[in-house]
């Protein structure tokens, strides 16, 4: 009694302010090489008590580079060895504060406004600082980080504890759960594109994605935590069935669903869609999702690689060239879920789907649109968008 009652405790304990400190077990690419993209698969140790359940999201606590550490400190001509107090008032030295403390990743306008104030009567900053200037802060702060603006305005920042005022808080990072716990008790997987890219003449990336693609190797730790979501849930009626729409790394939530349902003898049909460039480099879990259609967990499995002939083909084509299907296993109370790409892809497939409801059911686009307002209330409908 008393070690369920230590092990609820420590699945509460662990949060973004208090994390838990996780091994990496596995760090591997499951894109191969040639593509464009650097997709990885990622497993990180879990104590027990620690449960999560498919739609979760795991979050992951990221330390700035050492080496761009070691650049602000070199623009600002700090030694790192000056002693600063963090948000907690905890004193720490200024280069444990640059690599865990704050956002030196990506430039946001509020630093720019930031070091307006603290420079006073600079005119390259107050010319970006404000509402009113907004448009051309934004256009400064594309393609850079703090470094930039520290090196583009010397002398601005006189005292090292001044970057509390100029630089928002390190935060974390969360990517969703590509496991199931029933398969997989003491670990928690994810999916990640590493994020790399090259702008105003310099080589950058992700701030977490970095980390995980260049510093995280087996054995490395990582504070980690939990993070629930539950919006994004398999059906509780386990012969309800599901289809599941995750291109890229939106792949993640449905590797999870399949593992649990797989694990768990549950009856109801499965159906995914997988879209990526190319079939032979960026078709991520590959033997998996093959392994599980042939095994009859994945009913059916529909694949889009975008670039492997001359025309684009996505996912949302192959929801219409399978329509009919797709509206008969709705008729038959399919859960309905996106994940991916908020920006393009959840709308365009949000569109096929309604195309794919007026074709099935001989009705007018209102008509489509009441049916999906329908599933919406019914939680038929969900997505897990960024
Ligand atoms: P992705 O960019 O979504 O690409 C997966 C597939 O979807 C590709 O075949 C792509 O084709 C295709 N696609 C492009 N536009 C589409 C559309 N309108 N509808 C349907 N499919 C479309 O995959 P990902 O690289 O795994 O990225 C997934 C999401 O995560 C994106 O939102 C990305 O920006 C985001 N992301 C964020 C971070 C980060 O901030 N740390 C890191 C990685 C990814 P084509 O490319 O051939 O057009």
């Amino acid at each position: 009694m008393s070690e369920v009652i230590e092990q609820s405790a420590h699945a509460v304990k662990y949060t973004r302010n208090n994390p838990y400190l996780s091994t990496v077990t596995y760090n591997e690419l499951l894109t191969a090489p040639g593509s464009e993209k650097e997709t990885r698969h990622i497993e990180l140790s879990l104590e027990e008590g620690m449960t999560y359940t498919p739609g979760d999201a795991v979050g992951i606590i990221p330390d700035n580079r050492p080496t761009a550490v070691e650049e602000v400190l070199s623009v600002l001509h700090f030694s790192g060895e000056e002693r600063v107090l963090d948000h907690y008032k905890v004193e720490i030295s200024l280069r444990e504060a640059l690599r865990t403390r704050l956002h030196i990743g990506k430039l946001a306008r509020s630093s720019v406004n930031q070091m307006a104030k603290l420079a006073k009567e600079n005119e390259g900053l107050k010319n970006m600082a404000g509402p009113d200037n907004k448009a051309r802060a934004e256009d400064y702060c594309w393609g850079r980080e703090f470094v930039d603006l520290a090196a583009d305005f010397p002398e601005v920042v006189k005292e090292p504890q001044q970057l509390f005022q100029v630089l928002a808080r390190l935060t974390p990072r969360m990517y969703s759960i590509a496991s199931s716990q029933a398969m997989h008790p003491d670990n928690v997987q994810t999916t990640v594109r590493v994020v790399r890219y090259e702008s105003h003449g310099k080589s950058r990336q992700g701030v977490a994605s970095g980390e995980l693609g260049d510093r995280a190797g087996v054995g490395t730790t990582l504070p980690i935590f939990l993070h629930s979501n539950a919006n994004f849930r398999l059906p509780e009626d386990h012969s309800a069935p599901v289809i599941m729409i995750g291109p890229g790394t939106g792949i993640a939530p449905f590797r999870a669903f399949l593992e649990d349902r797989q694990a768990k003898g549950h009856p109801g049909q499965n159906w995914l869609f997988f879209g990526e460039q190319r079939e032979k480099l960026d078709f991520l879990y590959r033997d998996q999702l093959l392994g599980m259609k042939k095994d009859g967990v994945l009913t059916h499995l529909d694949t889009a690689f975008s670039r492997d002939q001359r025309d684009k083909v996505y996912v949302q084509d192959r929801m219409r060239e399978r329509a009919k299907e797709m509206f008969d296993w709705l008729e038959r109370g399919a859960y309905f879920y996106v994940c991916g790409d908020a920006t393009r892809m959840a709308k365009d497939v949000e569109t096929a789907l309604l195309d794919v409801i007026a074709k099935g059911s001989h009705g007018t686009p209102e008509h489509a649109v009441e049916y999906l307002a329908a599933m919406k209330k019914q939680k038929r409908y969900q997505r897990d968008v960024y």
